[in-house]
């Protein structure tokens, strides 16, 4: 997996103070993204595990970790993303992780493959769905689009509702 970029604090990618990785490729495609030249999966640098999960383990204001793109949870990216966000946890086991995704929950959902099982496990709060043009609006808090949901994935599960996060 190659990687567009990473960020070792930011706090406009989720709630708190949190390392973000942004990982290389993604299928969807859509119109107006913001970050079009992640897009390509040969896009940036090698994804260098050990030396990011170094930094995360060595910085003690960080809360959490937000996975981006690019697309983590798409089939050629899905595997490594779940490995790493299990390994940032053996260094860091309360931090809480947020994930970009252009797939709904309901489709993650619906796979039966075991990666995006794990993933749905691990993660704690999942930003879904394509960026839509059209429901573009700037004053949305850490999402491009009203279509675009914050959901907490542990609670969803619990309840066996989709759940989103008041913010
Ligand atoms: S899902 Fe995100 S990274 Fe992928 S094309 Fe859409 S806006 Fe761009």
């Amino acid at each position: 997996m190659k990687m567009a970029g990473f960020y070792d604090e930011s706090i406009s990618n989720g709630l708190g103070w949190r390392a973000v990785l942004f990982v290389s490729g993604c299928p969807h495609h859509c119109p107006g993204c913001h970050n079009k030249e992640a897009q390509d999966f040969n896009y940036g640098t090698e994804f260098n595990k050990q030396e990011i999960i170094k930094r995360i383990e060595e910085n003690s204001i960080l809360k959490g970790i937000t996975i981006s793109g690019g697309e983590p949870l798409c089939k050629e990216n899905v595997t490594e993303v779940v490995e790493f966000i299990k390994d940032v946890k053996k260094v860091r086991p309360n931090f809480n992780v947020w994930c970009y995704t252009g797939y709904t929950i309901e489709e993650l959902m619906d796979r039966t493959d075991e990666a995006t099982k794990n993933a749905l496990e691990e993660i704690d709060v999942l930003v879904d769905g394509k960026f839509k043009e059209e429901q573009k609006d700037p004053r949305l808090k850490f999402k491009g689009s009203k279509n675009q949901r914050i959901i907490d994935v542990k609670m969803s599960r619990n309840i066996h509702k989709i759940t989103e996060l008041a913010i």
